[in-house]
């Protein structure tokens, strides 16, 4: 059993990266182990990124590929590698050497104080105000509809201990967000601060509307909060109508001779009892949507090749 593994997604990138993602690793985790393994989850990429890394696994032993049969997504390519992964301690972090892989000896060092988790905070440079106010809106949001802590200078760099690593492969999720799975599991966590590093090669693969899908997926996967805003929106609507209802019990009491204007608080009624329902009917659609995929119990990622791994 290797004393660390440590766990790269990788879609499309470059041999330069990989190549430079497990001599960095190599040097970090040298006056920490000698017995590690780099599990790298090929995610569907391009051949040339699966070439690339099944040269830079001939060249070092510790080196291990696994490649998805198609791009099945960031987190059940994390997934995939803490299946894989048989070392007492297992490093996540992205191939992409944004996250530093010297880093990694500070985040040992605070594991071996007696912690089963440790994130890495990342210390990133000065973002505009703007950018940090729509950040802020962004994830305060977020936390609340998906019931999540989700803090957004942590994202997947992290160290975790044996006892983790068997509790994170007993959950079943399909919407697999490793940060958020981890944080559900509990045990004993922290957290340290570290520079975050520039992408050096290749561009990063998730846009605006990737990052949106994520949220959702967030949002529906870990929570029922929405159903339940649902409920409130609609008792707020209830108490409106009510309130209106008053209001022309009133008028009529009043002015018993005047007729009643008509059609169009009925018109306004329809119209917002059918935008509520269908609001609803939406909101429980989805849900019974991930209910019907859960059922379907298909695997939430699928090999299709391996370097370097027997098992
Ligand atoms: N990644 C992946 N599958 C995808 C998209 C990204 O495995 O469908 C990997 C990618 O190779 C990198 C990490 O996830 O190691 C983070 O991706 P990226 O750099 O594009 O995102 P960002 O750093 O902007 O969050
Ligand atoms: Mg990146």
């Amino acid at each position: 059993m290797p004393h660390i593994s440590v766990v790269a997604p990788v879609y499309n990138e470059q041999e330069i990266t990989l190549a430079a993602l497990a001599d960095r690793v190599g040097a970090a985790l040298a006056g920490i182990t000698s017995d590690y393994e780099i599990i790298l989850v090929d995610d569907g990429s391009r051949l040339e990124t699966w070439t690339a890394l099944c040269s830079v696994a001939s060249k070092h032993p510790q080196v291990k590929g696994l490649r998805f049969s198609r791009n099945f997504g960031q987190h059940p390519a994390i997934a995939a590698g803490i299946d894989h992964a048989s070392g007492e301690w297992v490093i996540v972090m992205d191939s992409d050497l944004q996250d530093r892989p010297e880093v990694i000896p500070d985040l040992y060092r605070k594991a071996q104080e007696g912690y089963d988790v440790v994130f890495v905070n990342r210390q990133e440079r000065p973002e505009t105000a703007l950018y940090q106010f729509c950040a802020g809106v962004f994830y305060r949001t977020l936390n609340f509809l998906s019931g999540q802590k989700y803090e957004r200078r942590q994202a997947n760099y992290s160290i975790v201990n044996r006892k983790v690593v068997e509790a994170f492969r007993g959950v079943p999720d399909r919407d697999r967000f490793y940060g958020g799975t981890v944080r559900w599991l509990g045990f004993n966590s922290t957290a340290i601060d570290a520079l975050h590093g520039e992408r050096e090669y290749g561009r990063p693969s998730y846009n605006l509307l990737g990052r949106f899908r994520f949220a959702f997926r967030l949002i529906f996967g870990f929570s029922t909060r929405l159903l339940y805003v649902a409920i409130v929106l609609g008792l707020c609507f209830a108490v409106v109508a009510f309130a209106l209802a008053t209001d022309i019990v009133v008028y009529k009491i009043l002015n018993p001779t005047l007729p009643l204007p008509g059609w169009p608080s009925v018109m306004t009624a329809v119209f917002f009892t059918a935008g509520v329902t269908n609001v609803m009917l939406g909101l429980v659609g989805i849900y019974v949507g991930n209910l019907v995929e859960h059922t379907k119990n298909r695997p939430i990622y699928i090999v299709a090749q391996k370097a370097n791994a027997n098992d």
